[in-house]
């Protein structure tokens, strides 16, 4: 019976106007009047649960916010390894090339990583920032590629694999990563 607020997630007394956490107007689930024909110890349950989610956001963010290092980093090491592994079992040009693309793969996973612990988690987020970053990368990889291979067909096997296990590989690590950090996981009232 809580009324869930869209933004931010938490969970509002049934009779809330705005969401206790930011603020936000809300739709009432019901008006006051009824909410207050309710018995005693139902309303006490909803204030319980409702005081929990506004709580375990504030914990949610301060989390988040002491751990953006830590985000940055795993980001970083695990974009940065699945793709520099990936890139070396295929790539068939300079090892100069090769060095400073893994080096760029270590960069782009960070900032994924910072940019998914400031945009709050949630897989969806987590997918669309991934993907992005890998695809951003991914068509610097083929740049370089299209520079550096001979021209006899091996840029573009090196292309369809790289792209399809890339791809597969930044939604996994989207959608996880989005999902470990989202609030949901954080609600104590859920
Ligand atoms: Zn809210």
């Amino acid at each position: 019976m809580l009324n869930s607020c869209g933004p931010c997630g938490v969970r509002n007394l049934p009779h809330a106007e705005a969401c206790a956490s930011c603020g936000l107007p809300l739709e009432p689930r019901m008006p006051r009047e009824e909410w207050e024909a309710l018995s005693p110890q139902l309303r006490a349950d909803h204030e319980k649960a409702s005081g929990e989610s506004v709580l375990g956001r504030r914990r949610w963010l301060e989390n988040l916010r002491a751990r953006r290092g830590i985000h940055t980093a795993s980001g970083a090491l695990l974009f940065g390894v699945l793709m520099t592994l990936m890139y070396i079992a295929w790539w068939r040009g300079h090892a100069a090339w090769l060095a400073a693309l893994c080096a760029l793969q270590f960069i782009a996973g960070g900032a994924a990583g910072h940019l998914i612990n400031t945009k709050g988690g949630g897989s969806l987020k987590g997918f669309v920032i991934f993907e992005s970053t890998f695809l951003v990368s991914f068509a610097l990889v083929v740049l370089c590629g299209w520079a550096d291979f001979p021209t006899d067909g091996r840029l573009a096997h090196f292309t369809v694999r790289a792209f399809w296990l890339g791809s597969l590989a930044a939604t996994m690590l989207g959608l996880g990563f989005g999902r470990y950090l989202a609030f949901d996981r954080y609600d104590p009232s859920q």
